[in-house]
């Protein structure tokens, strides 16, 4: 197939299938190569995939594939990307806050030269302060403790060429950020800015949970700036207590006065332990990660789809 894919994670999207198809099919069509419009139901637990079959009854162009449960958004993305066959792949949600019209803006930069185009979001609109601002925060962090340029305030809005998704196909982790691995994937990649909408109907599916793992994994994934936080830790705290023993022993012998009461003790114990839990954690952090992957398992499962 030499035109487009897309992919669209759904997970309780019922309301939003249908005007996001409309919209969608309008675009494509409008581009006028053929095209495979990919959902993949996440786990939803509401009409959201009777809504993608019947449009499928419809029109040759719906494919599905239905997870046996959720399984996350990316690594619904990442089931996309294995069964996508268009020569240009895009990836979009499906609560319209991407809007379909500026995959023609993308498009266009595409036929430039470009293996990657992304969507940068100049404004966000609809979206609680806490989100927009600990996104914000999570961006430049990300910029700054990973060795690879990932670009500030994009999601997985973009359209990539079969290059880059063969690419990413060959990349096995379990815990997936796929906005980076695409820079970490390298090539020609450029950005268009657009305005984020307010999602359409229903709300989000990425409660605070899911947001804090999925920024865990852009960062352990990423970055080893964490387990060397871990070796600062220590090294700032060791010297300290080293001090703090120098002292300990001037006070002792030369001054001789008696030594300090509980409270130094106190303290520097809940220092050096709290300093010692957050290490480990840190430590534990990528354990888990490398565990997943050694162990190996399918990134997914599926139940039933309508691809040949
Ligand atoms: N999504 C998914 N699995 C999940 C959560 C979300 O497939 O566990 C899909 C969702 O249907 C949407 C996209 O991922 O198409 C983005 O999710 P959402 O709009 O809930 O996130 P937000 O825009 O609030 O960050
Ligand atoms: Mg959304």
């Amino acid at each position: 197939m030499a035109g487009y894919s897309v992919i669209i994670p759904v997970f309780n999207e019922e309301q939003n299938v249908q005007p996001l198809y409309e919209r969608l099919t309008r675009v494509l069509i409008a581009l006028g190569k053929p095209y495979e419009l990919l959902f993949v139901n996440d786990g939803s637990r509401d009409r959201t995939l009777a809504v993608v079959k019947d449009l499928a009854n419809s029109d040759r162009a719906v494919k599905y594939i239905d997870f046996s449960r959720n399984f996350g958004h990316q690594i619904a993305v990442t089931a996309g990307l294995h069964f996508s066959k268009g020569e240009r792949i895009v990836i979009i949600d499906a609560d319209l806050q991407d809007p379909p019209e500026l995959i023609a803006a993308m498009d266009e930069k595409m036929n430039e030269g470009w293996n990657v185009v992304y969507a940068k979001r100049a404004t966000r609109e609809g979206e609680s302060f806490f989100k927009k601002i600990t996104a914000k925060i999570f961006y430049r962090i990300l910029a700054r403790v990973t060795s690879i340029s990932i670009p500030v305030d994009t999601g997985d809005f973009r359209i990539m060429d079969r290059k880059v998704v063969n690419a990413l196909n060959q990349m096995p982790e379990h815990h997936k950020f796929i906005r980076g691995m695409v820079s970490w994937v390298g090539f020609k990649q450029t950005f268009v800015e657009y305005n984020r909408q307010e999602r359409l109907s229903g709300k989000t599916g990425y409660t605070f949970r899911k947001m804090l793992r999925f920024a865990f994994d852009g960062i352990t994934g990423f970055s080893n700036m964490p387990l060397k936080l871990a070796s600062y830790f220590g090294f700032f705290v060791s010297f300290l207590s080293f001090l703090l023993i120098l002292y300990t022993l001037y006070s002792k012998y030369l001054l001789r006065e008696a030594v300090p009461g509980w409270a130094s003790i106190m303290v520097s114990i809940l220092f050096i332990g709290g300093i010692q839990l957050i290490c480990l954690g840190l430590i534990g952090e990528y354990l888990i990660r490398m565990d997943a992957n050694l162990r190996q398992r399918p990134l997914y499962v599926v139940n039933e789809s309508n691809l040949d």
